[in-house]
């Protein structure tokens, strides 16, 4: 390999260090394109040399121990990490901290120290697949004396690390890499790699070859979307190659599927231009909580969030219910559904505040103060078949054939066919009066197919708010909070709200808030967000240090808070999206007022900077820029 890989012998273990420096050569370019060939070869020889490596080394790019929906996670705690380079290193924790402020990386720093630490027996070099054994134990140790066990295990790998490996795998264990690699960039480059695996291929000439890839790569992120488990497509890929992957793995109950989400427009105006030509549907947005509702043959149901995490311990009243909700015979199933607070006296649906107070963990089915009731928009997989792929008139026919409406239960989400302005007006009137948060349009015949993990131009909501004028929301990382004075004294007065840029893996600010919280709230975002606090800010926190800005107290990346704004606005101090709308200023938020805390998201599900940089998710149309003095404004 011309850029100077590391190479090892063909049947044995992938050395971590072949897969360090593939990570190197990745974190010193910006360009999408090298990133992939770099990524790319190196997995092509993986897959010639030791192919039954190729999982793990896809684990270890993507920084995860298993598959996303099984929420085992790494993010082992910044003490714990310094406590172990300080043994490794025989350094004190407190100059390893010294050098974390002025460096900023304990990932730099522990390769910067360790380089200096001479061993008299060096242990064996570390592969691949032993760092990730090594990680996953380390992920489930639990109980009383954890932290020692845990230091114990990452001093072993640290002390066998060379060259730049303690720095990836500090990172690893951090629980971010911080080298550009994102998820669709590895899953593009595996499928390259498994597509020039095939000789054929490697010799085709450069168009024909350019097509190849593009449809692997297409193939593979379509097959990953359906069925999100590494551990059983790359096993079949190298099996029975790409082009054949979508008949071995398919969507099936038990694995979460990415949800397909919908597009912002601004009125029914609008809907109505884009489906102008075609045949849609429109169904009440229930305004509660995503579920997805799996049943597998065995009997058992799960429900999963709308990022794949487990809900059935949240809601046991669901999975208790479920069996009367479909008929004889139905035997499996995927359900898309939205789980909404319900009143049993008043038989009706409760607003999603109402949800939010439900507890998430060790709920018993008997003491559920918050009752819920399923409204099932869509049905995905049925006895044996995925249905993805079927027109959404013709699944929305199975719901209603396979699945029985039990008052207060479960229902199928309402809906109405028509053309008529008006008459869609009426039924968003309807949807707001009963406790909905607007509508959802979706397109019933051509092009109605469902597309997992998709913002498809073919689900468009309308929102009360865009009516009312207002933009949709955004859902932002808290990074750090200012200390209160007055009558918030004793709790934060306000916080530095962040969005996401999924590219360069950072999380930039985009406001301070301190509008929107009742005194409740106030002391219980205290009470939550304490847990995550930092000694400092986080390399890869893009903020303007100023005595008006810095917080008193930085966070680690973990609440996401639904925050509503008046407006947009270039700005001198905020960094979001920059690059995207002005070469270097990012954009800010005026007038941002706190909604709800998004339980369901992720940090890095935050509304991302592509979002804050274009009009598709915000809802606001700034077309026009006016110059002001200090920044330039948004006109609406
Ligand atoms: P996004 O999912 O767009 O990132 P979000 O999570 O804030 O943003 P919304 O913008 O409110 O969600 O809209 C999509 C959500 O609406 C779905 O994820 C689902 O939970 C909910 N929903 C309610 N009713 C329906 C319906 N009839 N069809 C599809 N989704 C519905």
């Amino acid at each position: 390999m011309s850029h100077g890989s590391l190479k090892w012998k063909p049947g044995s273990a992938v050395p971590y260090a072949a897969l360090c420096k593939t990570f190197e050569l990745i974190d010193a370019t910006t360009k999408r394109l090298q990133i992939l060939a770099y990524l790319t070869t190196f997995l092509k020889q993986v897959i010639e040399r030791s192919p039954d490596d190729l999982v793990a080394c896809i684990y270890l790019c993507l920084n995860r121990i298993g598959p996303e929906y099984e929420g085992k996670e790494l993010g082992i705690g910044e003490s714990i990490l310094i406590k172990a380079v300080a043994q490794a290193t025989g350094l004190s924790a407190q100059s390893i901290k010294q050098d974390v402020a002025e460096q900023g990386d304990l990932g730099t720093v522990a390769q910067a120290r360790r380089g200096h630490q001479k061993t008299m027996f060096p242990p064996p070099p570390l592969t691949v697949a032993s760092v990730l054994k090594t990680l996953r134990e380390i992920a489930n140790i639990t109980g009383q004396s954890s932290q020692a066990l845990k230091i114990n295990k990452i001093n072993k790998l640290l002390v066998a690390c060379k060259d730049n490996e303690p720095k990836y795998l500090i990172r690893s264990l951090e629980g971010k890499l911080r080298i550009g690699l994102a998820e669709q960039s590895i899953l593009q480059a595996l499928a390259h790699a498994g597509a020039l695996a095939d000789p054929k291929v490697e010799k085709m000439g450069e168009e024909k070859r350019a097509a190849v890839l593009s449809e692997a790569a297409a193939t593979l992120k379509h097959v990953y979307n359906e069925l999100p488990n590494y551990d059983e497509i790359i096993p079949a890929m190298l099996t029975h190659g790409i082009p054949a992957l979508p008949l071995h793995c398919k969507l099936r109950p038990g694995v979460p599927l990415k949800p397909m989400l919908a597009h912002p427009t601004k009125s029914l105006l609008d809907v109505l231009n884009r489906f102008e030509n075609v045949e849609f549907t429109c169904e009440y947005k229930y305004d509660g909580e995503r579920a997805q509702i799996h049943l597998i043959e065995s009997g058992d149901v799960m429900v999963y969030s709308r990022n794949s995490e487990n809900l059935s311990v949240k809601y046991p009243d669901i999975v208790e219910a479920l069996p009367q909700v479909f008929k004889q015979g139905t035997k499996s199933f995927v359900l898309d559904c939205e789980a909404v607070a319900w009143d049993r006296e008043k038989q009706c649906i409760l607003p999603f505040q109402v949800l939010s107070t439900r507890k998430r963990k060790d709920v018993q089915a008997a003491d559920v103060q918050v009752q819920v009731c399923v409204f099932a928009f869509d049905l995905l997989y049925l006895n044996g078949k995925p249905l993805t792929g079927e027109t959404l008139q013709t699944r929305r026919a199975l719901l209603i054939e396979h699945f029985i409406e039990v008052p207060g239960v479960f229902a199928l989400a309402k809906h109405m066919e028509s053309k008529d302005v008006e008459e869609i007006q009426t039924f968003l009137d309807e949807a707001v009066v009963g406790n909905c948060e607007g509508l959802m349009v979706k397109t019933l015949t051509t092009t109605s197919t469902y597309e997992p993990s998709k913002r498809s131009r073919n689900w468009l909501k309308v929102k009360k708010d865009y009516l009312a004028g207002l933009g949709d929301t955004f859902d932002l990382c808290v990074i750090g909070a200012y200390v209160g004075r007055g009558k918030r004294t004793g709790v934060y007065g306000a916080f530095l709200l962040a969005c996401y840029d999924e590219e360069r893996e950072e999380w930039q600010s985009i406001c301070k808030i301190g509008t929107g919280f009742t005194e409740s709230d106030l002391t219980t975002l205290h009470a939550t967000l304490t847990p995550h606090i930092i000694p400092s800010p986080r390399s890869y926190y893009r903020y303007t240090d100023s005595p008006n800005l810095t917080p008193d107290v930085w966070f680690a990346p973990h609440a996401v808070w639904e925050v509503k704004a008046a407006d947009l606005s270039v700005s001198p101090v905020h960094h979001a999206a920059v690059g995207l709308v002005d070469r270097n200023k990012g954009v800010s938020l005026r007038f941002p007022r706190f909604v709800r805390v998004r339980e369901d998201k992720k940090a890095e599900e935050a509304t991302n900077a592509g979002q804050v940089g274009c009009e598709n998710v915000v809802g606001f149309c700034f077309v026009c820029f006016v110059e002001e003095a200090g920044g330039v404004e948004f006109e609406q």
